[in-house]
């Protein structure tokens, strides 16, 4: 079976080399030719575009950056055509990227029109967790798609769940990242204020992560540069989970919460402190956020 993968970035790369390792027929497309030459020499078949990459394909995976790129990819942009437009009847599309729900419905609604089943899968687990096969998918769309994507997300992931009908998928992300904003901002702050009062970051890590304050960037994306050897904050910040994707997951949250007439304080808080710390450091992981409570940074 040949399975097409549009956008090898952070996450995109470690996912379809555990595509290739699992014996798929895989066809990539990136627009950075340093990502397709890496996923070439991991095995897969370079494409010299998405157009081309979907030809023949049974299976179309996207792990692209907002929605506008996904609505790019398959309706189309600047008079150019999108990709539903060429795909066969039968090909299952499953995106993978976190978008607005309604965004996700749209581009379902016109796969539709083609006569083709569209997913929205988008993904928790971060860089660590594609990189070892362990993502959690968290899928919207049709049982149908569902039981035949399965096997395909199990080369990528370890808990594939079924929220509901199109769309679903993005808003228990949404939710998810709101919580993990907020989790990531309180976690720097309590971290910064240790700190400032004597204490050692990796000693004050280690107590709040077997106190009642442990959490999930406790356990394995700790901020504080040097405390965990394979986080992020180690290295710079580089790579990981950028500081203008978790603004955009925060902003998704806040227009989902307009939607519904929900409070959302906590995410609000959060998004703006993201949206501010995007300005100077968008391009960096997120758990860069301690800079803006470090006064020595
Ligand atoms: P990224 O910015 O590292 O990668 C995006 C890739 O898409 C880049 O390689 C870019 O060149 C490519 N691209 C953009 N437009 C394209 C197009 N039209 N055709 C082909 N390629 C195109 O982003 P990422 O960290 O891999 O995240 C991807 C998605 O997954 C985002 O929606 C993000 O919110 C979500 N996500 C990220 C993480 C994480 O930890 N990084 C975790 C969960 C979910």
């Amino acid at each position: 079976m040949k399975i097409a993968f549009i956008g090898l970035g952070n996450m995109g790369a470690p996912m379809a080399t555990n595509l290739v390792a699992a014996g798929h027929d895989l066809h990539v497309f990136d627009l950075s030719a340093e990502a397709m030459r890496a996923l070439g020499e991991a095995g897969a078949s370079v494409a010299a575009s998405a157009a081309a990459a979907v030809e023949g394909a049974a299976v179309v995976i996207s792990m692209l950056p907002a929605g506008a790129h996904v609505k790019g990819l398959y309706l189309g942009r600047d008079g150019a055509p999108g990709l539903l437009a060429s795909l066969a009847a039968e090909t299952l599309i499953i995106d993978a990227s976190t978008i607005a729900p309604e965004d996700a419905r749209e581009v379902a609604a016109a796969a539709a029109e083609h006569g083709l089943d569209y997913l929205d899968a988008p993904v928790s687990g971060g860089v660590g967790g594609a990189k070892a096969g362990t993502l959690t998918f968290i899928v919207g769309g049709s049982e149908a798609g569902f039981t035949k994507a399965r096997p395909v997300l199990e080369g990528m992931g370890k808990n594939i769940f079924h929220a509901g009908a199109v769309g679903a998928g993005q808003v228990a992300k949404i939710c998810n990242n709101m919580l993990l904003g907020i989790l990531m901002s309180g976690t720097a702050e309590a971290l910064a204020l240790g700190v400032e009062n004597g204490l050692d970051p990796a000693v004050l890590s280690e107590i709040m992560r077997q106190s009642s304050g442990g959490n999930w960037v406790l356990n394995g994306y700790n901020p504080w540069p040097g405390v965990m050897e394979n986080a992020a904050a180690s290295r710079g910040y580089q790579g990981g989970f950028l500081t203008n994707l978790m603004a955009k997951d925060l902003g998704l949250a806040w227009e989902l919460a307009l939607g519904s007439r929900s409070a959302v304080p906590m995410g609000s808080q959060a998004r703006n402190l993201f949206a501010l710390h995007a300005k100077a450091h968008g391009e960096l992981d997120f758990s860069s956020i301690l800079k803006l409570y470090r006064h020595d940074d």
